[in-house]
C-alpha cells in the first residue's frame, strides 16, 4: 500500500474523533509511547508509515483498525535473489537439465534407465570388505580435525605411490588430501587463477575443469582431441593456443569422457609444449587403474622433472568409493618455479581446515596390497566385459561411429550427421529419454561443440545395459532432427 492510503486512513481516524495532533502526542506520552511532532507529521503527509507498535497504538487511540495498512505494507513486492553473476559463464551440464527432467519423471514413478553418471556403488561395484572394515575400526579416532593437508599415514601411502608411478621428488608435504578430487581442482583454480589467465584444457573434457577455471575468473581455452587419432590431443591445436596469458595445461588422462588412454610419446609432445612455453602441468588421473587390453598407464610428471606438476589421484573410481569424498594432489617438479603458487595452495587447504577423516583413514588400506580394481579390468572383468559388450552391440547399430575406449567406464559415440541430423544435442538427450526411458549426456555436457555425440557409462550390469541399447537402437530407427 502506499504510504498516502495510510494517511488518508490516519487524518480521517482523527478527524472523526476531533483529536489534533497534538492529543495524540498526549496521549502516546501518557502511554509511555514516545511520538514526537515531526514523526506523525510524516505519517499524516504520506512521507512513511508506522512501524507494527507504532501502528498498535494509533489503531488503540483512536478506535480505528489501521492494521490493514500494515498487512498491505508487507505486500511490497518481495525481494528476490539471483545466482551470483560470477556463475554466469559457468556450466556443469553432467547433471543439468537432462537429469532434472529424469528426476521429475522418477517422481512420477517412471523407471528410468541410467548411463549418466560414473559412480560405482549403486551398479553392485562394492568397496573392498578390508576397507570398510579399516574405516569402521578407526572412526572413534577420526573424529577431530587432521592436519590442514592430511593424516601421515595417508599422505606417506600417497607418497609411495607417486614413487611407483615414477613422480620425481614428491615429499610428503607436497601432498595434500581432498573431499574428493572435485575440492582440489576448486581449490587450485582459485589459488592459481588470476583474472584473465588463460588455461588450456581439453575438449572433450570432464566439465568440472572449465567450470573451475572460468569460476575463478580465467578464460579455459579448448584444445582438441581428436577422434579420427583415438582421441588423442591434437598436439598442433595445442601449441596454436599457447598465447602470452597461457598458465597451465589440464591432461586427463585416462580420459572422461572418451576413455582414451594417452601413450608415452603423446605425453611427452604435451609436456615439450609445456616446457617450451613453462605452462604448469595440472594431470587429472583418477582412472589410471582403470585401464584395460594389458596397457600401462603414464604418469605426465614422470616425464617432466623440469616442470612445476600438479598431479590429481583419488579412490572414488579405481576402489568404488566415490562417496566417502577421498582424492588427493601431489606437487612435483619444479618447486621452486612454484613457491608463491604453493603459498596460495597452503593458504586454500588451511582455509578448508582437512579434507574428511575417516575416509583418510583407509587410503593406506586401499593403496596397499591386493588390488581389487585389478580383477575388473581384466579380460573376463566385469568392467572389460561390458566395455566389450557396450562397444559391439553400439558398432551394431547402424549410424553410431565409436572408438573403442582403453581404460575408464565410459565410450563418448558419434551420431552420423547425414542420417540423424542432429543440431541440439540437449533434445537428443531429452527425447531419448521422454520416449525410451533411457539417460544420456549429451556430448556439449562435456563441452564439445560438435553436436551429435553422447556418453554412455557402462557400470550398469550387463542386462541392463542390453535393455537400454535395444532401447537405444529402436529409438534411433525413427529419430531425425
Ligand atoms: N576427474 C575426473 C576426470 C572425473 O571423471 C571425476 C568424476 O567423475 C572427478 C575428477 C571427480 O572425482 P572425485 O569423486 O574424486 O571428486
Amino acid at each position: 500500500m502506499s504510504d498516502t492510503v495510510f494517511a488518508d486512513r490516519l487524518r480521517t481516524a482523527m478527524a472523526s474523533r476531533g483529536l489534533k495532533q497534538v492529543d495524540l502526542i498526549h496521549m502516546a506520552s501518557d502511554q509511555g509511547v514516545k511520538l514526537g511532532k515531526s514523526q506523525l507529521s510524516q505519517y499524516l503527509s504520506g512521507k512513511t508509515v508506522p512501524r507494527r507498535d507504532m501502528l498498535a497504538f494509533l489503531s488503540n487511540a483512536l478506535g480505528a483498525d489501521l492494521e490493514p495498512a500494515f498487512a498491505e505494507q508487507q505486500e511490497a513486492p518481495m525481494r528476490t535473489f539471483e545466482k551470483s553473476s560470477k556463475l554466469d559463464h559457468v556450466s556443469y551440464d553432467v547433471r543439468g537439465p537432462v537429469l532434472d527432467e529424469a528426476m521429475r519423471m522418477e517422481e512420477n514413478g517412471v523407471h528410468i534407465l541410467k548411463l549418466n553418471i560414473g559412480n560405482p556403488a549403486p551398479f553392485g561395484f562394492r568397496t573392498p570388505d578390508e576397507v570398510v572394515q579399516d574405516m569402521a575400526s578407526q572412526l572413534t579416532e577420526t573424529e577431530g580435525y587432521s592436519d590442514s593437508k592430511g593424516l601421515f599415514s595417508a599422505r606417506k601411502a600417497i607418497m609411495q605411490y607417486d614413487q611407483l608411478k615414477g613422480i620425481p621428488g614428491v615429499q610428503m608435504n607436497d601432498i595434500y588430501t581432498g573431499n574428493g578430487v572435485s575440492e582440489l581442482i576448486s581449490l587450485i583454480m582459485q589459488a592459481m587463477v588470476d583474472n584473465g589467465d588463460e588455461i588450456l584444457v581439453p575438449s572433450p573434457d570432464y566439465p568440472l575443469w572449465t567450470a573451475c577455471v572460468t569460476l575463478a575468473g580465467g578464460h579455459a581455452v579448448h584444445y582438441i582431441c581428436d577422434e579420427q587419432a583415438g582421441w588423442l590431443p591434437d598436439i598442433a591445436d595445442i601449441r596454436s593456443k599457447v598465447t602470452a596469458a597461457t598458465k597451465a595445461i589440464v591432461i586427463i588422462n585416462p580420459n572422461n569422457p572418451t576413455g582414451a588412454l594417452y601413450p608415452r610419446e603423446v605425453l611427452e609432445e604435451i609436456v615439450e609444449v609445456a616446457r617450451a612455453h613453462q605452462l604448469i602441468i595440472l594431470a587429472d588421473e583418477i582412472y589410471d587403474r582403470l585401464v584395460m587390453d594389458g596397457e600401462e598407464h603414464v604418469s605426465v610428471a614422470s616425464l617432466a622433472p623440469d616442470l612445476f606438476c600438479i598431479t590429481l589421484n583419488g579412490l572414488s573410481k579405481s576402489h568404488m568409493i566415490a562417496g566417502w569424498r577421498i582424492g588427493w594432489m601431489s606437487i612435483s617438479g619444479n618447486k621452486r618455479a612454484g613457491r608463491g603458487l604453493i603459498e596460495g595452495i597452503d593458504m586454500m587447504s588451511n582455509m578448508r581446515l582437512c579434507s574428511n577423516v575417516p575416509a583418510q583413514s583407509i587410503v593406506q588400506t586401499a593403496l596397499g596390497g591386493h588390488q581389487s580394481v585389478k580383477s575388473y579390468v581384466v579380460p573376463a572383468g566385469r568392467v572389460c566385459r561390458q566395455r566389450d559388450f557396450v562397444y559391439d552391440r553400439l558398432s551394431q547399430i547402424d549410424g553410431v561411429h565409436m572408438v573403442k575406449p582403453k581404460a575408464a567406464f565410459y565410450i563418448f559415440s558419434r551420431l552420423d550427421p547425414k542420417k540423424f541430423n542432429i543440431h541440439d544435442d540437449d533434445q537428443f538427450a531429452l527425447d531419448l529419454l521422454q520416449d525410451k526411458k533411457v539417460l544420456i549426456v549429451p556430448g556439449k555436457g562435456f563441452n564439445w561443440e560438435t553436436p551429435g555425440y553422447f556418453r554412455i557409462v557402462y557400470l550398469p550390469r550387463r542386462a541392463v545395459l542390453g535393455e537400454a541399447l535395444d532401447k537405444l537402437e529402436d529409438f534411433l530407427h525413427y529419430y531425425r532432427q
